[in-house]
């Protein structure tokens, strides 16, 4: 089946270990992972090495994060799931890197600055987390992945990776890593329903994939709009309302979304129809996902057996996998 699979495009990304997913990273990661499986070879990986920088619940959430994989469509003899802290190859790399850039450059990633202001460090900044774009080009570079579909707010990250690459080429005077691509949709950022730029499951502004439809009615509900928009004959603004950003990345119609954008900025429509419209889109969208992660609860023992690192083709793929611990 993947005979040819050795040629293709390598895709490495992943995703953190902490709370379950979101629609935000639907948007930003996982609708172009599910698209691209068949035509690239691809590796996710469960980031609980990095997800241990600033979280103290990691384990339980690796077997919740593979579940949202599955249930959005992520299929598992097309695509290989695997475990950092299972790949010492990672670590041993990252350790390499860590001589390639410098304290000044991670500080200035604005990623990272902005992820530090989050978290309120202030000057006690762990130092893992600081180094966690280090890490990242260690586990892009050791897949020789060359495609990183990922939300807008990973670019910096990815620039970063380059950087050392370019440092680690030079000095060895030939290209021995690729570069890779941010790959970065059209919607890069899904905002919180509450309107800041960035759904985050830590400013409890997320509508989670396992959100019943209770929950999802609410949200859009809560939904932030145009505050000065507030008769329906009234001028309405789409930048920055929340509810056009996300019909713009979840309904398939572009036509009605264009045709009801001109219609609130004329005046004349009201928040609840297009809330209504977008209610309908998201609760059809997450029915079926939320119905496969129900029967996948019930089959813990399957998902986890997913979780591998190494069958044969991915060990043929990358040195990351030749002393995986679970495989050994
Ligand atoms: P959270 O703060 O909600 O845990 P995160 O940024 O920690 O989110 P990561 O695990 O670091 O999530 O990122 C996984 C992927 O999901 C990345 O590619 C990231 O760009 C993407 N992503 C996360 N949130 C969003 C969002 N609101 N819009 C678009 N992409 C997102
Ligand atoms: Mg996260």
């Amino acid at each position: 089946m993947h005979n040819s699979s050795a040629t293709l495009p390598v895709i490495l990304t992943g995703d953190r270990t902490t709370e379950p997913l979101h629609l935000g990273h639907y948007v930003g990661s996982l609708k172009n992972r599910v698209a691209l499986q068949t035509t690239h070879r691809q590796y996710l990986l469960l980031a609980d090495t990095q997800a241990l920088t600033d979280n103290g619940r990691v384990r339980a959430n690796v077997l919740e994060i593979a579940t949202d994989y599955l249930a959005v469509g992520i299929n598992p003899n097309e695509t290989t799931i695997c475990l950092q802290s299972h790949l010492p190859a990672l670590a041993e790399l990252t350790l390499l890197y860590m001589n390639f850039v410098t304290v000044a450059r991670l500080e200035r990633n604005p990623t990272i600055k902005d992820e530090i202001q989050a978290r309120g460090f202030g000057r006690d900044i762990p130092a893992g987390f600081l180094c966690y774009p280090v890490a990242q080009a260690a586990d892009i570079t050791d897949f020789k992945a060359t495609i990183v579909p990922v939300g807008e707010d990973q670019a910096p990250l990815i620039e970063q990776t380059n950087e050392v690459v370019r440092r680690i080429n030079r000095q060895a005077g030939v290209d021995v890593l690729p570069e890779a691509h941010a790959l970065i949709p059209r919607v890069g950022r899904l905002p919180g329903i509450d309107g800041k730029a960035k759904m985050s499951k830590s400013q409890d502004n997320a509508i989670p994939l396992s959100a019943t439809a209770d929950e999802i009615r609410e949200a859009v509900r809560r939904m932030f709009t145009d505050p000065n928009h507030i008769k329906a004959s009234d001028p309405g603004r789409v930048e920055g309302n929340v509810v056009f950003t996300y019909l713009d990345a979840f309904d398939e119609d572009r036509i009605a979304v264009e045709d009801l954008k001109a219609r609130y900025t004329r005046g004349g429509l009201g928040d609840s129809i297009v809330k209504k419209r977008l209610e309908d889109v998201l609760q059809a969208f997450l029915a079926p996902i939320r119905d496969s992660l129900r029967a996948l609860a019930r089959d813990p023992g399957y998902v986890l057996q997913v979780v591998k690192c190494g069958t044969a083709r991915a060990r043929e793929m990358t040195d990351a996998f030749a002393r995986c611990s679970r495989c050994a």
